[in-house]
């Protein structure tokens, strides 16, 4: 049985295939489409959808990791490198992927293909950085993905073929200094503090009144000695570790969540730390959960966030985790949810064992109203009805997949609802 991270999607795969190399991707896509069976490209598993849910075939792409090559600011890795592989890969040449994601656990052709992002007003995604790719298309073959079709492969959804190598763009190294404190509400949603640092976010705990910012910018002094590191990143551990307590505490007692909410906000630390940029802005969970993300336009953020709070407020929902409030610049990814806009990103979490569905489906009616897009890899209610009108290039992304999967080999039932109606 396949479970992902949080638990939340399962499924009992007729075969799991783990190719050691491209040539075994080939065979295992051929002998499926021979046998007229459908395969689903399976990462680290982190996403909170059913994208990579099957009772066919599931591919595991753990085999297929590491550096293929660097050539100036050209990174070639194998598909499923994890991202804390390859931060360590690059820091090694001393180089930096430009889209800062906080999470290193999921592999490069999943976060790309989810276009899973962090929180940085200029730079955009994981998915943006790509310059090129290889994939094994539902006939077999292997092709590399010519640039007219690039920006329909790179937020792909896995449902154009299975990526083996990713080509991205890198930097040389960057050393930022991280922060972290207490604000108003109102100071963490300005555009004074989200979209003025390199790396901007913040958390807010419903019934709360101040918020939990993190920011980070390049600092030119010497890095911290690793204990002081270690630290500041636990202080999110303990953090997460806090709420998960309140998380247990509220689920067995409901009405002490705002107070609770409350106490966690009020015992967050404020302190700074210099060092890589992958090790002070990694965040590791200590309690699971399930997710939903919503992509509004940026200059909805505000008002997206005020009014679900509010809405959570007036149906006294048992929220014990805080919503995470996060920026980006505008995406070429045809079906990246910040295609041709600049985001102001908001997920809600609800913890694993609590029925998810009151918070998610609020967030989706509240956040859905001010025209956000949900992210790809977290839970959400939409079918093609709202996607077609959400992505304008929706039409051509089908016309490159009836190209490179003309028989649907790469496909579920989650994913035939999301793109075909
Ligand atoms: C604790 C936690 C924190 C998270 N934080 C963030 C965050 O900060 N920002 C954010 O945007 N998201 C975040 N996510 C969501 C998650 O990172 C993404 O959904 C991402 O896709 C997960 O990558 P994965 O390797 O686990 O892929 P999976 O979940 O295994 O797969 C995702 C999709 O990619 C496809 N795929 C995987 N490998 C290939 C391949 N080789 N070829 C073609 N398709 C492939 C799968 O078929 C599936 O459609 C978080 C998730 C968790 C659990």
């Amino acid at each position: 049985m396949w479970t992902n991270w949080s638990g939340g999607q399962r499924c009992g795969p007729a075969a799991t295939v783990r190719p050691l190399d491209e040539a075994g991707v080939r065979a295992a896509v051929r002998r499926a489409a021979g046998n007229r069976q459908r395969v689903r490209p399976v990462g680290a598993g982190h996403s909170f959808s059913p994208l990579a849910v099957t009772t066919d075939v599931a591919l595991d792409l753990s085999a297929l990791t590491g550096v293929v090559s660097v050539t100036g600011r050209r990174a070639r890795v194998r598909a499923g490198t994890t991202l804390a592989e390859l931060n360590a890969a690059l820091a090694e040449r001393g180089l930096a992927v430009a889209g800062l994601v906080d999470l290193d656990t999921p592999t490069v052709a999943g976060a790309v293909a989810t276009g899973t992002h962090g929180s940085t007003p200029r730079t955009g995604s994981l998915s943006a950085q790509v310059t090129g790719m290889r994939m094994i298309d539902g006939t077999g073959a292997a092709v590399e993905v010519p640039d007219a079709e690039l920006d329909a492969a790179r937020t792909g959804l896995g449902a154009l073929g299975v990526v083996t190598e990713v080509e991205l763009e890198v930097m040389p190294a960057l050393v930022l200094r991280a922060s972290q404190a207490r604000m108003p509400l109102d100071e963490a949603l300005a555009a004074d503090y989200l979209d003025a640092h390199r790396w901007a976010e913040f958390s807010v705990f419903p019934y709360a009144q101040d918020a939990l910012a993190r920011w980070a910018d390049e600092a030119d002094e010497e890095p911290d000695p690793p204990s002081a590191v270690r630290t500041f990143v636990e202080r999110r551990v303990v953090r997460a570790a806090a709420v998960g307590g309140g998380v247990a505490l509220g689920r067995s007692v409901p009405r002490l969540v705002p107070t609770i909410n409350r106490v966690a906000t009020a015992l967050t630390g404020t302190g700074s730390v210099t060092d890589l940029a992958h090790r002070v802005l990694v965040a590791r969970p200590v309690v699971r959960w399930e997710e939903g993300e919503w992509a509004l336009p940026r200059e909805a953020l505000a008002d997206g966030v005020r009014e679900l709070l509010a809405a959570i407020s007036d149906r006294e929902l048992d929220v014990g985790f805080p919503l995470e409030v996060r920026v980006g610049p505008a995406e070429t990814g045809w079906l990246h949810p910040a295609y041709g806009r600049a985001t102001g990103w908001v997920a809600v979490h609800a913890a694993t064992g609590t029925d998810p569905e009151p918070l998610l489906s609020l967030a989706a009616d509240v956040l859905g109203a001010h025209a956000g897009r949900p992210h790809w890899g977290k839970r959400h209610p939409w079918t093609n009805r709202e996607v077609a009108e959400a992505y304008p290039k929706l039409a051509d992304f089908r016309t490159i997949r009836d190209h490179r999967d003309p028989a649907r080999v790469f496909t579920n039932s989650h994913l035939d609802s999301v793109l075909d109606g």
